[in-house]
């Protein structure tokens, strides 16, 4: 397939860059440089002593781009979606918090130019002096954004950038994306490679753990870097290129090895792929005969929803059955402009499961689990797995017990829709895969009676004879 050539993408001669190197596959390569008229607002703009959050917090007049995105987003909160109004024709969907944010920093911005997501790409926020003017930073932010050093590269959407409370350090969404000290910090039992991917790799971005499954790695890059990502120790090094050289040694792992019959195409983000590259890839998966199932895990439609577009679409309904995990961590990603995002993939035939990591002061309390859950399923994503946070390198400020995970599925079994709870898990260490975990509910054994425990907590006999 050496002549297979990949509208806009890179990556085939491309050398390993750095971590600060590293850009969105999706361009040229020619990313233009942030000015204040394309991009960023001047540092002069940011002299008003007025945050976007007050301006919500204020009620402040509203602009007619305001008043348009608060109208939609009511709209599309209570009323079925049509999916071709996101970007192009018809009405946009725009969230208001988002609306603001834009007035503030992106004020030339076009909408055009803000529903493309490889303009979102490349206006990712990356540096201190970008973060400093958009966030009033802590000093433990400040200190690893000026001083970098960790694991994991820094860099947000700009669509992502507007969901964050630029005065709260605390916010959940902030925390999960904004880098602190806190992640130089190493606790016992941490480490780099926690679930031992890397000893179970025959091919350099393939992990084959398991007999009949694989997981595919086709490049290292996402649009926003997750604080807590599990693979850390190689997103966004820049070392997993979608060269097609080392995808077809993949593919031919793959044809060689015949009890593969599930594929996993994860990340790095695979959305972030061109469409191009994308259909090859999938296309090659769907010519091994023995390859029955493919996935894609993907964070897309939570901070760039913007990605998620008709032509996107128009490939990936090629390539059924074809499943795809969403990355959801908190009900506040649960935008407008996601709950299109996830109507166009739905409305395209593929179902929707979603993995939402456990993370300390972010969404380890039962009543936002709720809100998320709920909110996932008036998305059309069944919520599908809450995984214990990995013990990665410097991660323990995000790990909660496995006592507050187990409370979290207590408290939505049997209180809500089955549909909504999802399957409590810890990936285990070393490679041992993914363990459920769930509350007690086999009391014990009286006869011929099983004693079982309802989600009240109230106990009953079930005719059980040995
Ligand atoms: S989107 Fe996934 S792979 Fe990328 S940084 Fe977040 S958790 Fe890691």
């Amino acid at each position: 397939m050496n002549d297979v050539s990949f509208v806009g993408v890179e990556c085939e001669n491309s050398t390993a860059v750095s971590p600060d190197q590293e850009e969105p596959p999706g361009s040229s390569g020619l990313l233009p440089v942030l000015t204040p008229s394309e991009g960023i607002a001047s540092q002069n703009s940011t002299a008003t002593a007025v945050s976007v959050l007050d301006l919500l917090r204020s009620g402040a007049a509203p602009t007619a781009r305001s008043k348009s995105a608060q109208s939609n987003s009511d709209q599309n909160t209570n009323t079925r979606i049509d999916a071709g109004h996101f970007s192009g024709s018809g009405s946009r969907v725009e969230n208001p918090r988002t609306t603001l944010f834009r007035e503030r920093f992106f004020p030339d911005t076009s909408d055009a130019d803000w529903d493309d997501w490889r303009w979102q790409s490349r206006h990712r926020v990356k540096t201190l002096d970008q973060f400093e003017r958009m966030l009033e930073l802590s000093t433990e932010e400040r200190d690893v954004l000026s001083d970098g050093g960790t694991l994991l590269p820094t860099a947000v959407t700009p669509y992502y950038m507007s969901l964050l409370d630029p005065d709260n350090p605390l916010q959940a969404l902030r925390k999960t994306v904004v880098p602190t000290t806190r992640e130089f910090v190493r606790t016992p039992g941490e480490a780099d490679d926690p679930l031992g991917e890397d000893g179970h790799s025959p091919v350099p971005g393939l992990v084959h753990r398991y007999p009949d499954r694989v997981l595919l790695l086709p490049l290292d890059f996402c649009s926003t870097y997750c604080r807590y990502c599990t693979r850390s120790r190689v997103v966004g090094h820049g070392e997993i290129q979608p060269n097609v050289q080392r995808l077809e040694a993949i593919f031919h792992y793959l044809e060689e090895t015949t009890q593969v019959r599930d594929v996993l195409i994860s990340g790095g983000d695979p959305l972030a792929l061109s469409d191009d590259k994308l259909d090859w890839i999938l296309g090659r998966l769907r010519a091994i005969p023995h390859i029955e199932f493919v996935r894609i895990g993907t964070k897309m439609p939570a901070v760039l929803p913007q990605r998620i577009t008709p032509e996107l679409c128009n490939v990936l309904r090629k390539y059924h059955p074809l499943w795809m995990s969403l990355h959801f961590l908190h009900p506040d990603e649960c935008t407008p402009e996601s709950k299109i995002a996830c109507a166009r993939l739905a409305d395209t035939g593929i179902p929707l499961g979603s993995q939402t990591v456990l993370l300390k002061g972010v969404n380890d309390e039962v009543e936002i689990m709720k809100q998320l859950v709920h909110k996932l399923l008036l998305m059309r994503v069944r919520p599908y797995y809450i995984y214990q946070c990995d013990p990665i390198s410097g991660s323990s400020h995000f790990r909660t017990p496995v006592s507050k995970g187990l409370e979290i599925i207590q408290g939505l079994r049997g209180h809500t829709t089955g549909y909504a709870v999802p399957t409590y898990v810890i990936d285990a260490p070393g490679g041992g895969g993914k363990i459920p975990l769930q509350p007690d509910t086999v009391v014990g054994r009286d006869g011929d009676d099983l004693l079982l425990k309802n989600f009240e907590g109230k106990t009953f006999r079930y005719p059980d004879p040995i």
